[in-house]
Parts: structure tokens; C-alpha cells; sequence
């Protein structure tokens, strides 16, 4: 299998239907060897005003906003459809700049199709409400778009966040800027190539890669834009709400987790190990949504932490492009910080499997078990966003479900027994965006995804994941 990323594609910021270069670059780096792939043309402030107006131009000048919805989704599906005719090409792209194994990054290129489908097949389906008052009125709400949308992107699924808050904006009627990671920006430059294939007016969809500090700062604080969707931690999000307050725009917050599947002694042994070794390890636990915590009843914990550390002891490491199970993290920061929190992990717990970085070239981490962990002690508490599962033992079910509330996130929780009683009791009580009842992920691009607490606010996915991008006019009208 070839190790280098040999595609002719432009690297360069996108913005009003034009590819913009930049003598400044920004490094990608292979995540699997540590080695430059490609330089990307850096996007600073001057494209970012650059971006603003043209998108500004196009909200108000085109027809993007004016034309029957249906016109606007055709042209979103067809953007899907190129992603699905360009899968290879796009996976393989998105495999080395992430360090995901080339079936994950296939699974997320069709993930993306598959927002820009939903939601432009929804285009034509946000109706308003009329409202009786009486005979001497008719009342009636309309669905409008609020104009310039930013669009903030984090690096561990960039394509499939880029396409499910894009998709939704577009098909709504706004105009995009997508500021992508600048660790993994290739992907989503094939957003733009679907942009030109499908003919979206120039300015409706733009794409930025710069720092965020400098290009991600300056597009949310811009005046011109109208709303802004970002995905990423709690810190950079605070940031952003700073200046969201600063102009008074809507911001959906969808932002970090510590999540916790809570396990009876009747669940099926077999079955939730792999769903913990999914949960966890997948993508090297770099995923918002991880099953990070593990709360187990005490006469089951032995038995599930052998046979997952069993599992877990098995999975095969290397590069991306190989497909082997354990990937590296996105970069060298990310790597010493996550080991920093095995060896922190090492006096909060039992260290069961792992606890290192891997001695080979990329950042690899060893996935790492601890068992007995404390409640409240910091892998227990804080978002690693690495292959770090804390098993935390439980004796009654109500303890269970306190430790998993017991956090300042509250992404997803999930339970995982035969009792429909015990499973709807925990469904009730977990105070988390997604409930998973006997498998962690169940739901689809269809339902509604979003945070309580530090997880942030705002919903995507779903029906719900429209509604960000427009604003409810009424209309009454008096009979005379
Ligand atoms: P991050 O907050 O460091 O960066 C996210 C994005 O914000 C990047 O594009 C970055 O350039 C930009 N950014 C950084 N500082 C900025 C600023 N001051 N102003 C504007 N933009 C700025 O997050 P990350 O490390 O890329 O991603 C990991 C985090 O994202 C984790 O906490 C994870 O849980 C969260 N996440 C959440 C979801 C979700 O749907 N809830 C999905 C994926 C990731």
C-alpha cells in the first residue's frame, strides 16, 4: 500500500467562487509518520473580509434566498452525489490527513452525502404555521433565512461537521463560510469542487483554512456575519459566544463530552465489549460523543474489563491507508497530551492495559483501560479526546446514574441491559443530549443531536438542525 498522498487538487482558500492563494501556508502533516503531505494557502483576516462580502453579496443580490426551496435542495443533493462519485478519491484524502482508517474516512464521506441530502430534500419542507385569532384576522408564519452563516469546524470528523451544518444553511437559503480545521483541511476543499459542479452562485458557499486564533476569531467577531455554528471545546466556544454577545447573533454551541454507558450484570457480555471497543477506541477516541466512562455494576466489572482489555490488547496498529483498528491522533500536541493524562490516570485508578504512547514513528497512543476509577478524580471528569476508557464500578442503580450526571458535560449516556424498566428508568434520569439504550451511536443523520450543560446548545442532525439557520417572521393581517 502506497504511504504518500499523491492527488492533484488546488490547496487554496476558497471564496466567491474562485480559488484564492496565499503566499503564506499552512503544513498538513501525514498523522501517521509525522511527515509534511501538502501545504495549504493560509487564510488570514484579509480573506476573511474577502469572504464575508462576497457571501454577503450573493445573500442579497442572487436568487440563492428568492427561488422556490425545491431549486436550492436540488442543487444541495447534487453536491452529495458528487461526494458519492468521488468517494475513493475524497476518502483516501480525508484517511491521510486525519490519521482515520480508510473505511472510517469512507463511512464520513458518505455521512456527508448523506447531510446534503436530508437536507436538501428538506428544503421544500419548512412550513410555518397559521394561526387562528378570530374572523377579523389571518395570521401565518414564514421560515426566513438569517444571511451570512460561519460555520467553525473541528478537525475529527471535518467533512461530515462541514456538510451538516453547511447542508442545513444552504438549503435554507443562507450563504456559508466554512473555516475548516487547520490540522485536516483537505477534505472538505471537495465541498467546493460539488459547489462548482452543481453551479451554486459565486460567494454561496466559501472555504477558509486559517488559524483560529486569527481567521476562526475574525470571522465570528465580523460584523457582516449573521450566525455562527460552531463544533469544537468548551474554551474556543466560549470565545466565540463572547462575540456572538458582542453583536447579538444566534450561535449553536456544539461542543466537547465525557460520556458514560451505564452496564447491568444481565447485559450480554460479548456484545458490549464491542460496543465499548467502538465506543472508545474508534477513531482512537478522538469522537465527541465517546463512550469514555464505562459504569459498571461491581459484580460484572472483572469479567467486562478482562475480556475488553482481551479485545482491546488485539487491535492492530499502523497507518491509516492499512485500515488497521488503531489510528494515530491528529498531532504531536494532541499525543502528549493524552499520554500526560495516562500518567495522570496511573494514581487516579487501576492502570489495566496500555497507559503509553506508542515507540513508532506518528503520534500513536497505546489504547489504555483503567478500572476502580475514582468519581470525581480528573480522567474521570475531564474530556481526554483520546483511547483512555475509565471503568467506574456501581452497586445500586441510582449510583450509577449519579456518577454518569455527576459531570459538567452532558453529551450522551447509554445503558446497556435486558430490564426495559432499568433502561427507561436510566433514560429518564441521565441528563445527556442522546440517551443510547443497547447501542452507542443508535440514531441517525434524522434525529436530533446537541448538548446539555457544557456540551453546549442549539441542536444538529435532524429536523432541528435547520432550524438554526432561519428566523420565524409572523405575519398578521386584520380583515376590513
Ligand atoms: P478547538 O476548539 O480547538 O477548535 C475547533 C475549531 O475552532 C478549529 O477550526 C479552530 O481553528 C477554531 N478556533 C480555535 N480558536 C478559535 C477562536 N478563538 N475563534 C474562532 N475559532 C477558533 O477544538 P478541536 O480540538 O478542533 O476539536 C475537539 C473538540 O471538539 C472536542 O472538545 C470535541 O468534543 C469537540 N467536538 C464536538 C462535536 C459535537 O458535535 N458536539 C463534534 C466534534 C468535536
Amino acid at each position: 500500500m502506497e504511504h504518500t498522498l499523491n492527488v492533484d487538487h488546488l490547496w487554496q482558500n476558497y471564496i466567491d467562487g474562485r480559488w484564492v492563494d496565499n503566499d503564506e501556508k499552512i503544513p498538513v502533516y501525514d498523522p501517521a509518520t509525522g511527515k509534511v503531505m501538502v501545504e495549504v494557502a493560509k487564510a488570514g483576516v484579509e480573506e476573511v473580509e474577502m469572504a464575508v462580502q462576497a457571501a454577503r453579496r450573493c445573500f442579497e443580490e442572487s436568487e440563492w434566498r428568492k427561488v422556490r426551496p425545491i431549486e436550492r435542495g436540488r442543487k444541495v443533493m447534487g453536491m452529495a452525489q458528487y461526494l458519492l462519485d468521488n468517494l475513493d478519491e475524497i476518502a483516501r484524502v480525508l484517511c491521510f490527513d486525519s490519521g482515520k482508517p480508510l473505511d472510517q474516512a469512507i463511512v464520513e464521506v458518505k455521512s456527508a452525502a448523506r447531510f446534503l441530502e436530508y437536507y436538501g430534500s428538506h428544503a421544500d419542507k419548512l412550513e410555518g404555521r397559521s394561526i387562528p385569532l378570530g374572523e377579523t384576522y389571518f395570521d401565518f408564519t414564514v421560515y426566513e433565512p438569517f444571511g451570512v452563516t460561519a460555520h467553525v469546524i473541528p478537525w475529527n470528523y471535518p467533512l461530515e461537521i462541514a456538510a451538516r451544518s453547511g447542508a442545513a444553511a444552504l438549503a435554507t437559503g443562507n450563504t456559508v463560510i466554512l473555516k475548516s480545521p487547520e490540522n485536516d483541511p483537505l477534505s472538505i476543499y471537495y465541498l467546493a469542487d460539488a459547489a462548482e459542479h452543481v453551479g451554486l452562485p459565486a460567494g454561496c458557499l466559501n472555504i477558509l483554512t486559517g488559524y483560529g486564533y486569527e481567521a476562526g476569531a475574525a470571522l465570528c467577531a465580523h460584523p457582516d456575519v449573521d450566525q455562527v455554528c460552531f463544533t469544537g471545546s468548551v474554551g474556543t466556544g466560549q470565545k466565540i459566544l463572547h462575540s456572538a454577545a458582542d453583536k447579538v447573533i444566534p450561535a449553536v454551541m456544539e461542543l466537547g463530552g465525557k460520556s458514560a454507558g451505564i452496564v447491568f450484570p444481565d447485559a450480554n457480555l460479548d456484545y458490549l465489549v464491542e460496543q465499548a471497543k467502538w465506543g472508545i477506541f474508534m477513531y482512537s477516541g478522538q469522537v465527541c460523543s465517546a463512550m469514555s466512562r464505562l459504569v459498571v455494576h461491581r459484580s460484572f466489572m472483572n469479567e467486562v474489563t478482562e475480556t475488553l482489555a482481551d479485545v482491546a490488547s488485539k487491535l492492530t496498529m499502523g497507518h491509516s491507508i492499512e485500515n488497521h483498528f488503531v489510528n494515530p491522533l491528529i498531532s504531536q500536541v494532541q499525543l502528549d497530551r493524552v499520554a500526560e493524562y495516562a500518567a495522570v490516570g496511573k494514581s487516579e485508578g487501576e492502570l489495566v492495559i496500555g497507559g503509553n504512547a506508542a515507540e513508532r514513528d506518528g503520534y500513536f497512543m497505546e489504547p489504555t483501560i483503567f478500572m476502580n476509577v475514582q468519581p470525581g478524580s480528573r480522567i474521570e471528569q475531564e474530556e481526554i479526546f483520546g483511547p483512555i476508557l475509565s471503568i467506574i464500578p456501581f452497586d445500586e442503580p441510582e449510583e450509577a446514574v449519579a456518577i454518569a450526571n455527576k459531570s459538567d458535560y452532558g453529551l450522551c449516556a447509554g445503558v446497556f441491559t435486558n430490564d426495559l424498566n432499568k433502561a427507561m428508568r436510566c433514560a429518564r434520569d441521565l441528563r445527556a443530549g442522546q440517551i443510547y439504550v443497547n447501542e452507542w451511536w443508535a440514531g441517525g443523520h434524522e434525529t436530533p443531536f446537541g448538548g446539555f450543560k457544557k456540551s453546549g446548545f442549539g441542536r444538529e442532525k435532524g429536523i432541528e438542525g435547520m432550524l438554526n439557520y432561519v428566523q420565524t417572521k409572523n405575519v398578521g393581517i386584520r380583515i376590513q
